[in-house]
């Protein structure tokens, strides 16, 4: 796609960034070949939130053909899963315009003090794990009362774990079982440690298990991808100098820097790019030389094989955007798993496209996240598994959420298609479709609620242990329910 821009005029607007961005708008040719991956193309059907609309309208910006405003409903609705640059036979680096478009989005539209103070509070609050906690914990005992908050903290709270939050400690140094065959840095990130942290504990399990040497630095912190998401990327770049400056003088003494949060692993991926005009361009650069997704650090090293299953589970991967789409991981999450003997393996229909968590996506456009985590709990519930396993927590969450009060078996059996069975969660609706006689309600009684949601990490650590299943059967009650 031509544009009108010199190289001075981009390279004030975006900076260092421009040559990226550029050749974004550049190689699109406007094939439409990714709309069919892009989420919000599919639910909206509305060219304007499309990959290829959304680069016309950023160049448009630009260019100074149309104002920031008109732009920036359908840019703002973008979840930047990358799913459109996965698809594109062009080679378009989508993320590289759009990073450096929010950014620039940032300083320029028009200030609304309510969205401010909100996008404040909740990347300090989720930025550190102690204020995640103490507020996690303030919110479970607001529930009652959630009726009077905002929608914007009504929604946040809908994502919150039922369990009471604890975190963990880490240990700062595992020791291999057996001989070292590999020594590496976990890099704990933050939302992780609150709501997930078993997935900290199991990745440990798992990697001391395969002879690796495991050490939890203390001094990092956030890795800076919510915020940069949302194109907050001043705020990331402080986060990023200080875990550089925690990590940099320990990496040539590691293997490698391993993350198990697909977020955090993108987030690192982007440090070259976030202080590429700072003197810590250069550790940076080795940071990530170093950085690797767990599943793809031990593919490459081998595991050993777990014992057979007592009896046979199913499990349908569901890629996190930012391990499919930013960081290409694709295959190692379902060879590692494929490795126990007794799991089946199962893929979902469209596997590509985002569950709607995204960041800050969920609180900031909760309307959209929330269509898309309906339309991916409907997607994994048709697979048949018994669990649904992915990598990163966000996605945990959301699909948790969405899965909640959803049921494992086909709705094809009754009779009840898209927007029946499959919208259980949703009372208004299963009351319709228990009312026109299209839902036979007695099969509520004879089915599992809720697909358990495990990362990669925690089914491979229950396998080792011999205590990987896959719950009640398909015919038992769901605890606390009499057979009727
Ligand atoms: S597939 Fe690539 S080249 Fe084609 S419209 Fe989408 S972004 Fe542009
Ligand atoms: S990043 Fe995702 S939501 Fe945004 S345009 Fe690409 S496919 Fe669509």
């Amino acid at each position: 796609m031509r544009h009108q821009l010199s190289e001075q005029e981009l390279l004030a607007k975006l900076g260092s960034a421009s040559t990226g961005a550029a050749q974004a708008i550049e190689r699109c040719v406007h094939c439409g070949f990714c709309l069919a991956t892009c989420p919000t193309y599919s639910e909206l059907a509305d060219e304007a939130d499309s990959p290829r609309g959304r680069i016309v309208l950023m160049k448009s910006v630009l260019e100074g053909e149309i104002e920031l405003e008109q732009a920036l409903p359908h840019v703002d609705g973008c979840l930047g899963c990358l799913a459109c640059e996965s698809s594109c036979p062009s080679g378009v680096e989508y993320g590289a315009l759009l990073g450096p478009f929010r950014e620039l989005a940032e300083r320029e539209r028009a200030p609304d003090r309510g969205r401010s103070r909100m996008r404040q509070l909740m990347l300090s609050t989720l930025e550190s794990p102690k204020r995640l906690l103490w507020l996690t914990r303030l919110a479970q005992l607001s529930r009652p009362f959630a009726r009077v908050l905002p929608e914007s903290l009504r929604s946040s709270m809908d994502l919150l774990p039922r369990a009471w939050p604890r975190r963990c400690n880490l240990p700062g140094l595992s020791e291999p079982l057996g001989e070292r065959r590999a020594r590496v840095l976990l890099f704990p990130g933050c939302v992780q440690q609150v709501f997930e942290s078993d997935v900290h504990l199991a990745t440990i399990e798992v990697l001391t298990r395969c002879g690796v040497e495991v050490t939890v630095p203390s001094d990092t912190g956030c890795c800076g991808a919510l915020a940069a998401h949302v194109g907050e990327v001043d705020r990331a770049r402080v986060l990023a100098k200080r875990n550089v400056a925690a990590l940099r003088p320990a990496v040539d003494d590691f293997d490698a820097v391993l993350t198990n949060v697909a977020g955090c692993g993108s987030g690192l991926a982007e440090y070259p790019r976030w202080l590429a005009d700072s003197a810590h361009a250069e550790d940076a650069n080795a940071l990530v030389a170093k950085s690797q997704d767990v599943s793809s650090f031990l593919c490459e090293l081998g595991i050993p094989q777990p014992a057979e299953l007592a009896r046979p589970v199913s499990v349908v991967v569901q890629d996190a955007c930012h391990l499919r789409h930013a960081q290409g991981v694709i295959s190692a999450p379902r060879e590692l798993l494929q490795r126990i003997p007794g799991l089946e393996v199962c893929e979902p229909r469209e596997p590509e496209v985002c569950c709607g968590s995204a960041g800050l996506y969920n609180v900031e456009q909760p309307e959209m996240a929330f269509r898309l985590g309906r339309r991916k709990a409907r997607k994994l519930v048709d697979s048949g598994a018994d669990m649904v396993v992915t990598g990163n927590v966000g996605c945990m969450l959301q699909l948790q959420r969405h899965l909640e009060g959803h049921f494992t078996s086909s709705e094809h059996d009754s009779g009840v298609g898209e927007g029946g069975l499959s919208d259980a969660s949703n009372p208004l609706i299963r009351l319709d479709a228990i009312e026109s006689g299209a839902f036979d309600v007695s099969v509520l009684h004879s089915r599992r609620t809720t697909m358990p949601v495990r990362h990669t990490m925690q089914v491979l650590r229950d396998a080792y242990r011999g205590v990987l299943d896959r719950g009640p059967d398909r015919g038992d009650p769901p605890p606390g329910r009499r057979q009727s």
